[in-house]
């Protein structure tokens, strides 16, 4: 069951006041399959209520609070963030299946993610331009107005620190729809805004559906910008939809990033990150690594000690904190079985089994499969499960080639010594991340984040966020 909680999570954020929407979800636990609660299924008419009271507050109280205002407040909620770790870590652990150790990362990249945007919020600026003589010319930063925020389910807390906090510090007011597999700790955060001060309806949460509650935001002309995490075909119509109010859209979608491993790379510092790349969050990561290139000469050792990595990983319930937990429905689960039955003409280098676990709960091996051809399915396609495919390459050219082969570009990773060779891979990749030496380098908030292809477009995290989230105006003025 849910630990006791200062909020009803069947409720919903509009206002500032707590409501109940007219249905209900079930809000259930990955790990058991069982029915721990209910959340609220919001409709359109929640959203247009959600968006109009977004519009009161930037008129009102939050649309004249000073950015140094803002940021303080969004310091304050770093603060609460911080001290309700305990708490959003069990919640996210029932409502997700995110093993304990993982829950608490993400709950520290929330508070992480409200520190670095508070202090941000009055460092951001237009500038003045020289210009004809006679003329002063300046740019003003201003926030969008009210901004909607479509979240999925894999990274809640992360994806609600990076595009909502930022679109705070920027002074708009948001609209945020969690997903419906994962809304718990998006109300615990409104709930900690709402303390640490935020101002009513400057953050609305409408939990519910994404063909009712998303698709409503999506479309609403009362949206000045979108930020959507999640899949290519959802991210496609939110696009859509948005495009006939001709509003921006932020997509931050799915990926096969590569990690390319070289000879002369350092085999004990890559090993890993070439696992738990793949396998963090049972492989439900935008940025999970799924193919794996490694040059000839190391490929048998890499494939064998990762085939070592795989055996000895622990796949069990959340709350048992194991290596990997369970996928995050029925859904996901038939999905990835679905491509494991498609592999089966490949060679399977490992597998770890779900050991002793509740069998309602949507638990999946972990496979490792290996040598794979770059143009299988399984080395094409995101399967968003704890799946890694191994591909062998000769040259530095069909290293990038093969790494360069899908419809995504959102991070790619390099193991090498041969600094040349670091920075021309680099500069070959098409991706919107590269590592060198290191996959995600701890996943800092600092970094810009985002993809080309149909890993989407537009940044997040980073400055870049809060650039995204503001638009410039040019002022110039003719004075003699
Ligand atoms: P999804 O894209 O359907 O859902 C993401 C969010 O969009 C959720 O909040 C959902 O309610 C909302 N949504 C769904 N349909 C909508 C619509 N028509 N209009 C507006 N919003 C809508 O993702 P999913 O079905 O939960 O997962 C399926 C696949 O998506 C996964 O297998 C994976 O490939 C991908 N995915 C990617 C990411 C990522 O971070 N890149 C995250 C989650 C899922």
């Amino acid at each position: 069951m849910l630990p006791p909680l200062p909020i009803d999570p069947s409720q919903m954020l509009i206002a500032g006041a707590w409501r109940p929407a007219a249905q209900t979800l079930p809000l259930t636990n990955p790990s058991t399959g069982e029915q721990i609660g209910a959340i609220a299924r919001g409709q359109a008419a929640d959203i247009d209520a959600a968006v109009s009271a977004a519009h009161a507050a930037r008129d009102g109280d939050w649309g004249r609070m000073t950015a140094a205002e803002r940021g303080r407040i969004l310091l304050r909620l770093s603060a609460l963030v911080a001290a309700h770790e305990d708490l959003l870590t069990e919640v996210e652990a029932l409502d997700v299946g995110k093993p304990l150790t993982q829950a608490r990362a993400d709950a520290r990249a929330l508070a992480r993610y409200c520190e670095f945007y508070g202090g941000a919020a009055d460092k951001v600026h237009g500038a003045t331009i020289p210009y004809l003589d006679g003329y002063t010319v300046y740019t003003l930063r201003e926030p969008h107005g009210v901004t909607g925020h479509i979240v999925p389910w894999n990274y809640p807390m992360q994806i609600i620190g990076r595009s909502v906090g930022a679109a705070l510090a920027m002074g708009n007011a948001c609209v945020l729809k969690p997903a419906e597999d994962a809304c718990v700790t998006a109300l615990l955060f409104a709930h900690l805004a709402q303390e640490a001060g935020l101002p009513p309806g400057a953050l609305n949460v409408v939990p519910g559906l994404g063909a009712e509650a998303g698709a409503a935001l999506s479309a609403h002309p009362g949206i000045q910008h979108i930020s959507f995490t999640g899949s290519v075909a959802t991210g496609a119509a939110v696009q859509i939809a948005a495009g006939a109010n001709v509003v921006p859209v932020t997509l931050e979608l799915g990926g096969k990033s590569p990690q390319i491993v070289f000879d002369d790379a350092d085999l004990d510092a890559a090993l890993p990150f070439l696992v738990n790349a793949g396998l963090q969050n049972a492989g439900q990561t935008c940025s999970a690594s799924s193919r794996i290139l490694v040059q000839r000469g190391v490929y048998d050792t890499v494939a064998h000690r990762m085939a070592e990595a795989y055996r000895a990983k622990r796949i069990g319930p959340a709350d048992t904190d194991p290596d990997i937990g369970p996928l995050i429905n029925a859904r996901q689960k038939e999905r990835v079985l679905g491509f494991l039955d498609h592999a089966a003409d490949l060679p399977l280098l490992a597998q770890a089994v779900p050991g002793n676990v509740p069998e309602g709960g949507h638990y999946v091996p972990a496979c490792l499969y290996g040598p794979v051809p770059p143009q299988h399915r399984l080395a094409q396609d995101e399967v968003f499960g704890p799946v890694q495919v191994m591909i062998p390459f000769d040259t530095e050219d069909e290293a990038l080639r093969i790494a360069n082969g899908t419809e995504y570009g959102l991070v790619a990773s390099i193991w090498t010594d041969s600094g040349a060779r670091q920075m021309r891979m680099a500069k070959g990749l098409r991706s919107g991340q590269i590592f060198i030496n290191n996959y995600g380098a701890g996943g800092g908030v600092e970094l810009p984040f985002g993809g080309i292809g149909k890993s989407g477009h537009g940044r997040e995290k980073g400055f870049e966020a809060l650039y995204g989230f503001s638009t410039l105006k040019t002022v110039a003025a003719k004075h003699g």
